[in-house]
This record gives structure tokens, C-alpha cells and sequence, in this order.
């Protein structure tokens, strides 16, 4: 990988993945199509057309990957998508959309602004929706979840190792309780948590296109996580990034940097050394779920509660499905839910609109998109949705209060649920 002019020579414009991506099925538009989009970079390069003119274009994509999952050619679409978008981005910085991750990635500013927006309804200011998108947002910003205490963990499996867990920003502010049930799922399984002090993985800067500060904060958490202890990621799009720390490196390895030859020589030894470190730490991160599945708690369900007179869908998050590409461990897990009557829902790959940030800088496209999601939830009639990423969970959680359907629940929360009780969670 890692040269973006190298990258879109992958695509054969075979046109296969169009009917995957939301934006085109939406709009019918080939220029909001991978195929098209690839093209605009390319013509970006060649230097046909300006960065700034492909700029909406760019801004538009969802970053969903869904596009990948279709491509026969393994077009490296979510590798190009944050290349251009950090292309545009050395050319014209956005200020007001550093600031927004800036203050979406900390859990001190995050938990002030929610706690401010209360005070005016819980949407977003007018002035700030329309410097940030153009255009006022209708959509309610995400209400931090507040839940009873949990009943004491009781269990007789042995202690057989210590995991890292990544607390991340928005989960920790959003779903304090999602970490908790990754915490009694892990030692369920004989593993303990080991706390440490830690900071934002980078993976919204990355997904924007602020690729550098993504290598800064993914340097910082390499440090972080010293040990050779697994690491365990309950959001999938931290994951996703946490999981490509690599390539980030290599791409801006081919970045040629600035300053005099000394530092120059630094920053490229520092780069080295640091590449050396992620290749281990790559390795050693997994998804909740995947760790899960592959360290027995499909045999510990046996023994489970179970949720009885429950109908459970699942969303795939497309950082977990596309990125990831881990479909089948929550479903395996899911379905082993003791009297859990689980049931597929339609289009269940497809993105919900929430993609980071996506939803706060596009809301009438993430509108459309929710929209659509809810639909196909209505029609599984299901009481729960189960999905493995906050901004999914916030988003969807959203649009069902809206129209009184199901419950949104992280998957590692209906598992939990499975052990000690649905009363507790519902
Ligand atoms: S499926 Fe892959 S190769 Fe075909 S048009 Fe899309 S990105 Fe290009
Ligand atoms: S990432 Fe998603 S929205 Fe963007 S081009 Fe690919 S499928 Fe379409």
C-alpha cells in the first residue's frame, strides 16, 4: 500500500461495488459512487482538477468501507479516502472541524458540551450545526446513558491472564456501562482488566483525514499499553484504526517532511522506531467480540440465563463488518443466547449514517440514512438492536426513540444481559 497515486490504479471500474455504497444508492450519483470517487483523486493527482474541487465529493463518502467488502479488485477505498482527505486537508485546513474533533475526542470537553446542551433542548446550537455543516441540524446530540448499578459478578472461572481494555472518548462518556460488561465479560472468561492511564486512539482524526495527529495519538497509546497483554477494543471504529496503525505510519513515511536535513534524518529514525512497536501492538488488539468468540464464552452461554421472550437484531457497525471484516463472532454469540429468538435484519451492512462525526458535518444524508435503518428495523420487530460501536449505538438509539421501536443495546450488553438478567439493562 501507502501510495495514493499506487492505490487508485487498483480500481478496474468494474462498477461491482456501487449498489453497496450508501451514497449512491441514495443519490443515484456516480460522482458519490467509490468508482467515481477514485476517479476525482486520480484527477486530483494528475493535477486535472484542483483538491478543493473534489472536496464535497470527499466529504459526502461515509468512510463506511462498504465499498471494499464488494470490490473484487481489494481496492484499498478507506486507505485512499483518508489520504485524500489529509491531502485536502494540508492544503486548506478546516479550523472548525479540527475543533470539533478536537472537543469530540476528550471526554472532559465531550461531557461539558452534553451536559450544556441539555440546558437548550439537546440539540445542537443553530450557529454551531451551521458552521460546522452549513445548514442547521435537526438531530439531537447523544444523552450520556445513566443505569443502576449492576448486581456483584459472580463467577468460579480461574484467573488465567490480564487484557487491556481501551476506554476510548465518546464510550466512556456516552455508555460507561459498555465497559463495565466488557470488564465482567473478560473475567467471565478468566481475564483481568489491567487499568492504565490512556488517551484517544486517533482513529475520528484519522477517519477526517488529520493524519497526523492519528500517528501522534497512536504513538502516545503504543506507550501506553507496554505490556504484552491482549487488547481489547469494544468500539469498532477505534478498533479499525487501532488495527492499522501500520499502514497510517507507512503512508506518512512517504510524505517527504519539512525542515532541515537534521531533523529530517530525526523524524525519519523516530518513524522507524516507532514502526517496530506498532507492528506488535497491531497484532495484539482485537474487537470484544472476536476476543469473546475465540476464548470460549460461546460454552459459558450454556450455562447462561438466557433472554427468554426476547426478538434480537443485530447491526453490523461497518468499522466491525467492512474494516474489520468480523461478522460472524457477535452473530455466533448472539444466536447462542439461550431462548433468544434471533433475527437477521435486511441491509444490515449497510451504514446507518451516525460514521463518526458524519452525522454533525452531513445530517441531511445521515437523516436519510437513519431513516432507512429504522425502517428495517421495524420490520424484523425485534425488541432489541444489538450493534458494537457508540456512534452506531447513539444514532440508531436516536432514530428508534423516535419512531418507538426497538432497544439499542451494545452487543457486550445483551451479552451480560444474557448472564445476569434483561431487568437490569431494560
Ligand atoms: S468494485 Fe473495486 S474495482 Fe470495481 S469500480 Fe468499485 S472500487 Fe473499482
Ligand atoms: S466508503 Fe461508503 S460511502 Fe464512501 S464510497 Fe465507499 S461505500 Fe460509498
Amino acid at each position: 500500500m501507502h501510495d495514493l497515486e499506487e492505490l487508485t490504479t487498483h480500481c478496474i471500474r468494474c462498477g461491482f461495488c456501487l449498489e453497496d455504497c450508501p451514497t449512491f444508492v441514495e443519490t443515484g450519483s456516480e460522482l458519490e459512487s467509490p468508482r467515481g470517487r477514485i476517479y476525482l483523486v486520480r484527477s486530483a493527482i494528475e493535477g486535472k482538477l484542483l483538491w478543493e474541487d473534489i472536496k464535497p465529493h470527499m466529504d459526502l463518502c461515509l468512510g463506511c468501507r462498504a465499498c471494499e467488502t464488494a470490490c473484487p479488485s481489494a481496492v484499498q477505498y478507506g486507505a485512499i479516502l483518508e489520504m485524500a482527505r489529509d491531502q485536502i486537508d494540508r492544503k486548506r485546513p478546516s479550523l472548525t472541524k479540527k475543533a470539533l474533533l478536537a472537543s469530540t475526542t476528550n471526554p472532559t470537553l465531550l461531557k461539558t458540551q452534553l451536559k450544556a446542551a441539555k440546558f437548550i433542548g439537546g440539540k445542537m446550537p443553530g450557529f454551531v450545526s451551521r458552521a460546522l455543516a452549513g445548514e442547521k441540524a435537526e438531530a439531537n446530540l447523544p444523552k450520556p446513558q445513566i443505569n443502576k448499578p449492576l448486581p456483584p459478578l459472580i463467577t468460579d472461572t480461574p484467573v488465567r491472564g490480564e487484557a487491556y481494555m481501551l476506554t476510548g472518548c465518546a464510550m466512556q462518556v456516552l455508555y460507561p456501562r459498555v465497559h463495565e460488561c466488557t470488564r465482567r465479560l473478560l473475567r467471565r472468561l478468566g481475564y483481568v482488566v489491567r487499568d492504565v492511564d490512556q488517551g484517544c486512539c486517533g482513529a475520528l482524526h484519522a477517519h477526517n483525514g488529520d493524519l497526523e495527529t492519528a500517528r501522534k495519538l497512536g504513538e502516545a497509546l503504543t506507550e501506553q499499553f507496554p505490556d504484552d497483554f491482549p487488547i481489547v477494543v469494544n468500539s469498532a471504529g477505534c478498533g479499525s484504526t487501532m488495527k492499522e496503525y501500520d499502514e497510517l505510519l507507512e503512508y506518512l513515511m512517504t510524505i517527504p517532511p519539512s525542515g532541515s536535513s537534521d531533523d529530517i534524518a530525526k523524524e525519519w529514525e523516530a518513524s522507524q522506531q516507532h514502526k517496530k512497536k506498532v507492528d506488535g501492538f497491531t497484532q495484539r488488539t482485537f474487537d470484544l467480540s472476536e476476543f469473546l468468540f475465540s476464548h470460549g464464552l460461546l460454552d459459558e452461554l450454556k450455562n447462561a440465563k438466557g433472554l427468554s421472550n426476547k426478538r434480537i437484531t443485530y447491526h453490523d457497525a461497518c468499522h466491525l463488518s467492512h474494516g474489520q471484516k468480523i461478522t460472524s463472532p457477535p452473530r455466533q454469540l448472539i444466536q447462542a443466547i439461550p431462548n433468544a429468538q434471533y433475527v437477521e435484519l435486511p441491509e444490515s451492512m449497510m451504514c446507518c449514517g451516525s460514521a463518526g462525526v458524519y452525522n454533525v458535518l452531513q445530517p441531511k444524508m445521515a437523516r436519510r440514512l437513519l431513516n432507512r435503518k429504522v425502517k428495517h428495523i421495524q420490520e424484523t420487530h425485534a425488541d432489541i438492536v444489538a450493534t458494537g460501536n457508540p456512534g452506531c449505538h447513539a444514532w440508531i438509539a436516536q432514530g428508534c426513540e423516535e419512531q418507538k421501536s426497538a432497544r439499542v443495546l451494545h452487543t457486550a450488553e445483551l451479552l451480560e444481559a444474557a448472564f445476569i438478567g434483561i431487568e437490569e439493562f431494560i
